[in-house]
This record gives structure tokens, sequence and C-alpha cells, in this order.
């Protein structure tokens, strides 16, 4: 850790972060990442923290005195403010982000993602301290093709399709579309951050993940969370996978999305937690444009790789289509397309993601099987023998 340098070559000295969500998919590749190559130190905020256990545990780890774990409800907790206070920057990552819950919980959904980041927001900017705060890609909505006739060459123009912090529309469905609830709360909130950035002062870095995926994302439905709840779809789908039954393609599985390795994406942060010049003020897409798929080639290709990392033989019927309105329910409506641009984001902290998709899932479900198969059997073997 020795003689570690900024990009413009300075020294980068120790800091203290009060990671919000600290406890969640992204929060603890963070926290691995900060304590295993950096000297800074992690207040850890979160409802729950199993998924960092492994670092808070046990006291002769090289980096306990470098990791705290408060377990706050950031809704209603007055040691917020205190904990902002002791640290030179806050990254919020706490939110309801499963689509599965933004038109089935839309006043949980809103809550979460704006009122709730309200206070943290106002607490940096009254403090003079440094926000890092996760939105999300959802918030460029659709694309401006998807409203071009089907057949419309111009479909293939980037023009009509590529996601620019900068330039790109944010394109949300109708209301009754309560999908969108989500969306829509980060883009309000987003511009509340960028309003007290240009009136107040407040020095920010706002994130918009593209489908940030690996290890430790959601849970397996009746294994570490409910039966009945829907993850994201690498978590469905690894579900469908280690039970053998088919992977259920949503309207087809004819949505596109570009997926990034986990560890990709935590470098990219680390570049913006330690080069506040280069990142200050600025929005950034951190995302794989190299790796697009339909939901259905993303279905086929866990596919494949499942049966190479498990040396289980696929399904004969690897698929089954099923419509939003039954897995969702009422009110969903999806992104068609997201392919990130990459120009901010490479121009002031030179960042680019490296992992190939098969590659990714390669390490994500070799991950899966070694975690899950085993609780999997006995859960079925149980359900077979009631
Ligand atoms: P996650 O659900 O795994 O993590 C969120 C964490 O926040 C959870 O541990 C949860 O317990 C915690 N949290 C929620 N409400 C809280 C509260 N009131 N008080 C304290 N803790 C609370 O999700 P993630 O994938 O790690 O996402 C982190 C952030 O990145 C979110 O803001 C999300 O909207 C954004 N994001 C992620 C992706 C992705 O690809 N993973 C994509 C777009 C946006
Ligand atoms: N999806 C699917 N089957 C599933 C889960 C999700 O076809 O079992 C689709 C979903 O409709 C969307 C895409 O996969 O088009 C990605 O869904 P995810 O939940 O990961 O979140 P999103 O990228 O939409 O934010």
């Amino acid at each position: 850790m020795a003689g570690r340098v900024d990009l413009d070559g300075n020294p980068i000295n120790p800091i203290t972060i009060c990671m919000i969500g600290a406890g969640g998919f992204i929060g603890s590749h963070l926290c691995e990442k900060l304590m295993s190559e950096t000297p800074h130190k992690v207040l850890a905020v979160d409802v729950y923290n199993d998924k960092i256990k492994h670092l808070l545990e046990p006291a002769t780890l090289t980096w306990a005195d470098r990791i705290q774990f408060h377990r706050i409800n950031i809704k209603n907790d007055s040691r917020l403010e205190g904990l902002i206070k002791m640290a030179d920057l806050t990254i919020n990552l706490a939110a309801i982000c499963t689509p599965a819950d933004y038109n089935t919980r839309p006043l949980d959904t809103i809550y979460s993602n704006f009122i709730d980041a309200l206070p943290v927001v106002k607490y940096c900017s009254e403090n003079g301290k440094r926000l890092i705060h996760f939105s999300t890609c959802e918030v460029y909505g659709k694309t401006i093709g998807a409203f071009l006739p089907k057949d419309s060459p111009l479909r293939q123009d980037p023009a009509y399709y590529v996601l620019k912090e900068d330039a790109s529309p944010c394109i949300f469905g109708s209301i009754e579309k309560q999908r969108w609830s989500y969306a829509c709360a980060k883009q309000l909130i987003e511009r509340l951050i960028y309003a007290e950035g240009a009136e107040n002062g407040l020095e920010f870095t706002i994130v918009r993940p593209f489908n940030w995926i690996g290890p430790r994302m959601d849970f397996i439905p009746g294994i570490d969370g409910p039966s009945e709840g829907v993850p994201r779809v690498l978590a469905c789908f690894s579900n469908n996978l280690l039970r053998r039954e088919p992977l259920k393609l949503v309207d087809g599985g004819e949505s596109q999305r570009t997926f990034i390795y986990i560890k990709d994406a935590i470098e990219a942060v680390l570049l913006m937690i330690e080069n506040p010049a280069r990142a200050n003020g600025h929005i950034f897409n951190v995302g794989n444009p190299n790796n697009e798929v339909t939901v259905r080639q993303l279905a086929e290709m866990m596919t494949q790789v499942y049966s190479k990392v498990s040396g289980e033989s696929s399904l004969e019927t690897p698929t089954i289509d099923v419509s939003s309105k039954e897995f969702y329910g009422e009110g969903y409506d999806d992104s068609d397309k997201r392919i990130p641009d990459m120009t901010i984001i490479n121009k002031q902290l030179g960042w680019n993601p490296k992992t190939s998709l098969w590659d990714l899932l390669e390490s994500t479900l070799t991950y899966q099987h070694r975690t899950y198969a085993e609780a999997i059997k006995q859960a079925m073997s149980k359900t077979t023998a009631n």
C-alpha cells in the first residue's frame, strides 16, 4: 500500500468514508477493495451485514481497526449526521433497487430513492462534505430509437441509442406504468444534488451503474431470501439453473442490456474516491458497452456456462416465455436497450472495463454453484419428502 499515488502523481492520503448501504451487493465489493488495497477507513452503515461479515470478523484481520459496522436505518436515525460529519467522504448506495418492487411497492421505492436520500445530501452540503451518490442507468429510461418504426434503418444509428450523460434525454412511460417510479425518484435526487452543487457548492459525483453483476448479487429465493421474492435477472436465472427449471423470458426476452463485472466497476469507483479533483461535479456512466446481449442471449449463455462449471447437462427446454404481467404484475414496463457512452469517464479517469461476458459469467456462476448447489438440493429433497 505504500507509495500509492493518484492519477496526477500526488500521494493519496488515508481518508474516512461513511458508506451507506455498505452491506449490499456493491457495498460489499467496495468494502473488500478498500480494506485489501487501500489505507482508508470505512464507517459501514446498513440494516444488514451478512454480505460483509467476512470483513468484520474476526478482530484479528489486518484491517480490523479500519472498518466499523453501524446498524442504522437511515429513514429514522439521528446518528446519521454524526457519522457523515466524522467522515471526509460519504458514499450513498442505500436504495430499493429490484424492478419487481417498482410497480408493486411504488411508495416504498419513491421514499427509499428520493425522500430517504434527502437528509444525506443535506448533511453533506451543510457540513461541506464530499458525496458520491449512486443513481442508475435507468434514469435514461427508453432510447429515442425505441420510438422509430421497427424497420427504420435509423435504429442502427448510435445517435438513436447510445446513452450520454450530458446529452441524452430521460424518457419514461406514463404514470400508470409504475415501473418508472424508481427512475423518476433517482432522476429527481440527481437534479437536487446537481442543484446543491450549483447553488451551494456541494462537491459531488453521481454514478450511473449499467447492470453490474457478480457474486453476492441479491439472493436466491427460498435459500437466503423470501421464496416468493423476485431478484434481478442474474439471481433469477441462477436460481432456475440451480433448480434445473427453465429460465423465464419476460415478454420474449427481447430487451437488450450491457453487463459489467462488478470487479471492473469497483475499479472505477476507487478512481472516483481517490481522484476528487477529476471526479467532482461529474455524472459517470459505468458499464461495459462491449458486453451487449438480449435477455434471451443472456439466458442461453448462462445455460452453457452453468453446464460447464457444474458438470450437469443442459435442460431439453432451457427457456420458457412468460408475460411481464404474469411475472411482475400490472404497471411493469421495460428499458429497451442500454449502451453507455464512455467518453466522460475515459477522459476524466482513464477507466475502461476489461472482463468479457463469458468470463464474468464463468466466475460468477462458479460462485453461485459453490455457494448454493448443496443448499438447493437439500431444500428440494425436503419439499419432495413432504
Ligand atoms: P443492494 O440492494 O444489494 O444494496 C443496497 C443496500 O442498501 C442494502 O444492503 C440495503 O439493506 C441497504 N439499505 C436500503 N435502505 C436502507 C436504509 N433505509 N437504511 C440503511 N440501509 C439501507 O443493491 P446494489 O446492487 O448494491 O445497489 C447499490 C446502489 O446502486 C443502489 O442505489 C442502486 O439503485 C444502484 N444501482 C445498482 C445497479 C446494479 O447493477 N447493481 C444498477 C443501477 C443502480
Ligand atoms: N428478466 C427476465 N427473466 C427474469 C428476470 C428478468 O426476462 O427471470 C428480464 C427483465 O424483464 C429485464 C431484464 O431481464 O428485461 C433485466 O432485468 P433486471 O431485473 O436485472 O433489471 P433491469 O436491467 O431491468 O433494471
